[in-house]
């Protein structure tokens, strides 16, 4: 699996989508805290640790730091609120995400990152690429090709009307210049497979 240096350089690692070259943006459903308009420009990304607890991870993008903020629920006279817990649980062991980012623009292209944190230290201990996904179309037939560093398999669908075919494949790089060259090799590989 790729290692990146930074959260900031994963963040960066397709900035533009490689079809539409649109911007690409965070997945919100793996965030803690609202995100908003031309996200890739924000400070800090957030992490539910404890969503029932409002428990919260943020991790600094000028330089990797984490902090853990564990709210609790106020009851006030006229609202309920969250403010910081001053009683400090604390979290220990190891802390791992899914951080997706997509082009919501033509939803072709699309990549997921895995965000390790020891909770003990309090540090980002790796950001790694795990899965890059590409949809081609050609003609009436729609192919969705997902790579899978971490598990080294390429998930390989094919979709066009009244036929829907899925398939597991060694993994297979996406070359994302020239997209119809992977879709030759997927096609090859399933010939041999
Ligand atoms: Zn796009």
């Amino acid at each position: 699996m790729k290692k990146f240096r930074s959260i900031q350089s994963a963040i960066n690692y397709h900035k533009n989508c490689p079809v539409c070259f649109q911007q690409m943006q965070i997945n919100d459903k793996d965030l803690a805290a609202d995100y908003y308009g031309d996200n890739l420009d924000t400070k800090s990304v957030s992490f539910w640790l404890d969503v029932y607890q409002n428990d919260i991870l943020t991790i600094h993008l000028s330089n990797d730091d984490v902090e853990v903020t564990d709210m609790v629920y106020e009851i006030g006279e006229h609202s309920t609120f969250y403010i910081p817990n001053t009683r400090k649980v604390g979290y220990h062991g190891k802390f791992l995400q899914g951080m997706t980012l997509d082009c919501k623009i033509c939803c072709k292209f699309s990549y997921t990152l895995q965000v390790h944190v020891d909770l003990e230290i309090k540090k980002l201990t790796g950001i790694f690429l795990n899965s890059e996904t590409l949809t081609v179309e050609e003609g009436s037939v729609v192919h969705e090709i997902k790579s899978i560093y971490s598990t080294k398999q390429t998930e390989y669908a094919r979709f066009e009307p009244g036929s829907d075919k899925r398939v597991n494949l060694p993994l297979i790089p996406l070359d994302l210049k020239n997209p119809e060259e992977t879709i030759k090799r997927v096609k090859k590989l399933i010939i041999f497979s």
